[in-house]
């Protein structure tokens, strides 16, 4: 079996190629914008944020207890000493402790100096106003430091970085309420196609729902990209031409499907010749051998397959890659991990395949991944059950069973 598609009168592009090629020809977006942190979720820090003071600010309790001075259970003996008050979360003991003297903490209220320690409460007697310190106490023990967690004038958070629920947490504690982050990338995305129909009309022969505007709206849900639906385009040379070349003056990216390959009636490549360059348009992988890449104005444009197989298997393989360096970010590899295959997989060499599969975990930790059913660009229900794609490499000529394989997650959750 020899895959047909991969040979041709020119290689095609290996998908490390194409990437290569996305990443030299993208240039970010450099401006930026102040936002608070109540909208900054999900956007990309574009400055290193420096803290303004320590966090936490003041030696704190880490437990519910005592605060005691070490060199009153210096001796190892047990001790009693006498409580002069309590240290509330928020509301601190005021004034020093004297000799033989402890306060009543609680957990995140400040150590009264020259308290440098807490013992559980669990661990002591209490006596009227005297708390009885068994012997053998340890010094400086259950005391959280002032700057802990960071330093005063040291570095919160580090850019570009796209912005977390733990990231927005950390600059809340080190009382930042806005930050600087690149503004949000423009991305129109179309469907084409003379086939297409919206959900909602009744279908005649032929005709098909334009399933794919889900796809990829639902794709594009993030906070760094404001997003442009732009509808379908039929496939007029004309129509294409005036919709693409609208879309490049008010978008950093432009993404269509379909009309990417060879037929009658796939216009991509043409029409991307015409309004603007084209750097690529064929690569070697499976799904997605289409797959026209280049400019339109000072916007990328990325055509896309059809079939939503090839879709899902181009966008998350070539376009994130592509929008994350366009949005901002440094570029990072997508968890991969090495599974060992318990399905017998068909594969022609030629082109490098992403098939959907079904990965799970042993209770020992190791890695098993089975097909997740019939596979094919235009076929969504496996995709559909599938966790992962399984990564083929462009030589590999069928997997057998029990051997090892590549695999990518589409999420940590599988
Ligand atoms: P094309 O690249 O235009 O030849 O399309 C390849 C295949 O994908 C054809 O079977 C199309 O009908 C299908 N297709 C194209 N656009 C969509 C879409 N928006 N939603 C679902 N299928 C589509
Ligand atoms: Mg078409």
């Amino acid at each position: 079996m020899i895959d047909r598609c991969a040979f041709g009168p020119k290689p095609l592009l290996t998908v490390d190629e194409a990437l290569a090629r996305i990443r030299s020809a993208i240039d970010p977006i450099q401006e930026t914008e102040t936002v608070p942190l109540t909208a900054a979720l999900g956007r990309i820090l574009a400055r290193p944020v420096y803290a303004a003071a320590n966090v936490p600010g003041d030696n704190n309790a880490a437990m519910d207890g005592y605060a005691f001075a070490s060199h009153e259970v210096a001796s190892g003996h047990a001790v009693a000493l006498r409580c002069a008050g309590v240290s509330w979360a928020g509301r601190p003991y005021q004034g020093l402790l004297a000799a033989g003297e402890c306060v009543r903490i609680f957990t995140g209220a400040v150590v009264p100096k020259p308290a440098d320690s807490v013992l559980m409460q669990e661990q002591v007697r209490v006596d009227g106003p005297w708390v009885h310190f068994p012997a053998q106490v340890k010094a400086k023990q259950n005391v959280r430091m002032a700057g802990e967690d960071v330093r005063q004038g040291g570095l919160v958070c580090t850019y570009p970085k796209t912005l977390t629920p733990i990231g927005l947490s950390l600059l809340a504690a080190a009382g930042i309420a806005e930050v600087p982050v690149l503004r949000p990338l423009k991305i129109a995305f179309f469907s084409t196609g003379d086939e297409l129909v919206a959900i909602g009309e009744a279908l005649a022969t032929g005709q098909i729902y334009d399933s794919n505007r889900y796809l990829l709206a639902g794709l594009l849900a993030d906070n760094a990209y404001t997003v442009i639906d732009g509808g379908v385009i039929a496939d007029d040379k004309d129509e294409l031409e005036a919709k693409l070349t609208d879309a490049s003056r008010y978008s950093d990216a432009i993404i269509t499907t379909g009309g990417a390959s060879v037929g009658e009636a796939d216009y991509i490549r043409e029409i991307l010749q015409r309004c603007g360059q084209v750097d690529f348009w064929k690569i070697a992988m499976k799904p997605g051998k289409p797959l026209a890449f280049g400019k339109i104005g000072a916007s990328y444009f990325f055509g896309l397959p059809g079939n939503p197989g090839a879709v899902f298997a181009t966008f998350q393989h070539l376009v994130v890659p592509a929008l994350r360096q366009l949005a901002g970010l440094s570029a990072k590899q997508p968890l991969r991990v090495r599974a060992t295959c318990s399905s017998a997989l068909k594969k022609a060499p030629g082109r490098q395949e992403f098939q959907a599969g079904i990965l799970s975990q042993d209770a020992a930790g190791e890695f098993f991944v089975g097909s997740a059913g019939q596979q094919g660009s235009h076929l969504l229900a496996a995709l559909h059950k599938a966790n992962c794609h399984i990564v083929l490499p462009s030589e590999c000529q069928g997997v057998q069973l029990g051997e090892q394989v590549i695999v990518e997650p589409f999420s940590v959750f599988i």
